[in-house]
């Protein structure tokens, strides 16, 4: 078991669905371990079964009821009249050569989103989506471009972990993740910090809160509502400029909040958390690369206990911004280097299968594409 495994306030509610699938099917990833033993109560069973349910899901990768071979055939019938276990297709898979393989993943409840896994040494990362396109507008990601559709509920968010955890060989298990994927998490939070919390939990898949990253535009209410309510994860916001005039533009959002707010919540989670965050900074060549804004940048940041993860532009088709020269980027890190700053410089992976989250889904059209059962992904 992984240390770090405590309580939050969300783990004593008991979870269970928002909706009824179209289907009238409900998904068995949307119960959490109160509500699904509520359920093999009013059928008559015991309310240990659902231990060995979740044991199946979440260690020994069960495809379907069928691998629950501890459970009674009438139960696991009764499972697959009521719950679907998968509720998403499988539309694209791709591997990189570096070892990071994509997924698109229609939802039977509609839409389309991308997950990753990155292989890194003994890191096993999974990158997750938490809604349907985004509503931050941030004007060089390609995940938002044409707005929001949903939310994603907790059982699709433990899905992607799940279809994540099956490409990995018997023996390795998923280590970190980040949601970095499709969406604002924290404009979902409830439904992501009850996915988090499965994922987290000793008897889900056991991966340790500080490995879990939750990346956030910066929205102040709901970086102060998770510091109280669940401040074990780790917090990473996106900047990406050092003044507002900048933001303003990069990040539309920032109008109706401005930096001087999003530093202050991200201070609040810090001495709520005792952990350190850290700071996104995307470079643009030519928009926020400069000798000047590393400079504001150095300022800004200068005796907070964070890191800078500065990442170079992963470019997207149709979108104006590029990655920025090695020299520019030399000069950027050394500023900030001098001032001070505790400064990460990013690698990127996955470049040839465009795993800038949102790039997939709009490089494959709807229409005339190759649907892979969920056996297969
Ligand atoms: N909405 C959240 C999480 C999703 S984006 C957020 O804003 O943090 C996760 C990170 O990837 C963000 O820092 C985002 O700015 C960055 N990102 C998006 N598109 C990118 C691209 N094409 N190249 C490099 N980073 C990108």
């Amino acid at each position: 078991m992984s240390e770090d495994h405590g309580e939050s306030g969300l783990e004593s509610e008991s979870h269970g669905p928002d909706k009824v699938a179209a289907n009238s099917q409900l998904h068995l990833l949307d119960y959490d371990s109160k509500s699904l033993a509520t359920w093999l109560k009013t059928e008559g069973s015991q309310s240990y079964r659902a231990k060995q349910i979740r044991h199946r899901l979440f260690s020994g990768r069960a495809e379907s009821f069928e691998d629950m071979p501890d459970l009674p055939k009438a139960l696991r019938e009764k499972l697959s009249q009521d719950f679907q276990l998968w509720t998403s297709t499988v539309v694209r898979h791709q591997k990189a050569e570096d070892g990071t393989e994509k997924l698109l993943l229609q939802w039977s409840e509609g839409g389309r989103i991308e997950c990753v896994l990155l292989r890194d040494g003994d890191r096993r990362t999974i990158c997750i989506s938490s809604q349907v396109g985004c509503a931050m507008g941030c004007v060089f990601c390609a995940s938002g471009l044409d707005g929001v559709d949903r939310n994603l509920t907790r059982g699709e968010i433990i899905e992607q972990m799940l279809r994540l955890q099956r490409l990995l060989p018997q023996g390795e298990r998923l280590s970190h993740i980040v949601v970095m994927g499709m969406g604002e998490p924290l404009a979902n939070l409830n439904s992501l910090l009850s996915a988090l919390n499965e994922a987290n939990a000793p008897d889900g898949l056991d991966i340790s809160a500080r490995r879990i990253t939750i990346s956030t535009v910066g929205l102040p209410p709901a970086i102060v509502r998770l510091a109280e309510e669940n401040r074990r994860f780790h917090l990473a916001v996106s900047l990406h400029a050092p003044n507002d005039e900048l933001r303003d533009q990069i990040v539309p959002v920032n109008r109706k909040i401005g930096i001087k707010k999003v530093l202050k919540a991200a201070d609040q989670y810090f001495e709520a958390s005792g952990r350190r965050l850290t700071y996104e900074y995307v470079l643009l060549a030519e928009v926020n690369d400069s000798p000047e804004h590393a400079q504001q940048l150095a300022q800004l940041l200068r005796g907070r206990p964070a890191l800078l993860n500065v990442i170079p532009y992963n470019p997207v088709e149709g979108l104006p911004y590029q990655t920025p020269s090695s020299m520019s980027v030399r000069r950027f890190r050394e500023i900030l280097e001098r001032g001070g700053i505790n400064v990460q410089f990013r690698q990127r992976k996955g470049d040839k299968i465009n795993a800038a989250c949102g790039q997939l889904r709009r490089s494959t059209p709807t229409a005339n594409v190759e649907i892979q059962p969920p056996s297969q992904a």
